[in-house]
């Protein structure tokens, strides 16, 4: 079932962001804040916005949180207030909640209360960035395991007009092109005849060694 109501703790940078993309995508959000000021600044653009300290149990017993689909702990800097909050959420029943960690550590204690989801926003960010660097085909990319990736590379100049057969990354390095995303729509499972033009995205699967022989080509002469 679609998730449909959220919760968001904490407005900082990444709460007040995150809140703000669920409402884009037409979806409810109470945003919880103890700061009077953030929640004022927020009241206007979520669907609901409340000042209340999200550690005391009566408040959010009386907020009825336990009705939310998902509450997403966005608390950071006061690690105190982050477990407490979501050993609370935990304990009166929220079906899923999702919490930010500033550490390793941070993290490892939430995922011991029952957290269903740790983030960790900033560590996760920099990886990203720091892989997009260094491989400028590199658009995004998802581990699916240690070992296996998915990423979206984008075709340089000089594979343009080339076929699935001739560039061959399965022979030659054994990951697969998976689709192919065009101007003109998107190729699911491409066949070996499909053509790439430059600035195509191919999504493509295989373990990282794959991947990153895979990279090397594009990027070299
Ligand atoms: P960001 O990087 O997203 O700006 P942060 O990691 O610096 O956030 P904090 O500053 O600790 O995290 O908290 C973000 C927000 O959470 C702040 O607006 C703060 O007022 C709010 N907050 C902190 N503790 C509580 C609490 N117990 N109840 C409700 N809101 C809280």
């Amino acid at each position: 079932m679609k998730m449909k109501q959220f919760a968001v703790i904490g407005l900082g940078r990444f709460g007040s962001s995150l809140a703000k993309e669920l409402v884009s995508q037409g979806l409810e959000v109470l945003g919880i804040d103890r700061d009077e000021e953030t929640v004022d600044e927020m009241a206007d653009v979520l669907t609901h916005a409340i000042v209340a300290d999200s550690t005391e149990e009566e408040t959010l017993r009386s907020i009825g949180i336990r009705n939310f689909d998902c509450a997403i702990v966005a608390i950071g800097d006061d690690i105190q207030a982050s477990i407490m909050t979501a050993i609370l959420l935990k304990d009166l029943g929220v079906r899923m909640v999702v919490a930010k960690a500033l550490t390793e550590l941070h993290g490892k204690v939430l995922e011991r209360l029952g957290v269903d989801r740790v983030i960790y926003p900033e560590r996760d960010m920099g990886i990203r960035v720091a892989h997009q660097l260094v491989n400028p085909n590199l658009l995004d990319y998802i581990e699916l395991s240690k070992e296996y990736t998915i990423v979206e590379l984008s075709v340089p100049g000089k594979l343009n007009g080339v076929t699935l057969k001739e560039l061959d990354p399965r022979a030659k390095y054994g990951c697969s092109v998976v689709a192919i995303n065009k101007k003109s729509g998107v190729i699911i499972a491409p066949a070996a005849t499909d053509v790439i033009n430059e600035r195509d995205v191919m999504v493509i699967i295989g373990t990282n060694k794959q991947i990153e022989s895979f990279e090397d080509e594009l990027v070299g002469s």
